[in-house]
């Protein structure tokens, strides 16, 4: 499935909130930077950030589990 068409499923399936949500996250770069310093203070409170993150769940719902550099 193309990018476009996912897009479109997710106008279907998902509110404007979930979908915002979703596009910040998609855009933020913070949790890549954090996981570029593995072992920190940083890095780990950006993983625990992850669990209660509004828009990293909005990204899991609408493009799936958002890929982080290791
Ligand atoms: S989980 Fe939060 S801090 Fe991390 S990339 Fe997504 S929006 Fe940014």
């Amino acid at each position: 499935m193309n990018e476009a068409t996912r897009g479109e499923q997710a106008k279907v399936q998902y509110g404007i909130g979930t979908r915002a949500w979703a596009g910040l996250c998609h855009n933020c770069p913070i949790c890549a930077h954090a996981n570029r310093k593995p072992g920190t203070s940083f890095e780990k409170v950006m993983r625990w950030h992850r669990t209660w993150c509004p828009g990293w769940n909005s990204h899991t719902k609408v493009y799936g589990l958002k890929e982080l550099p290791q």
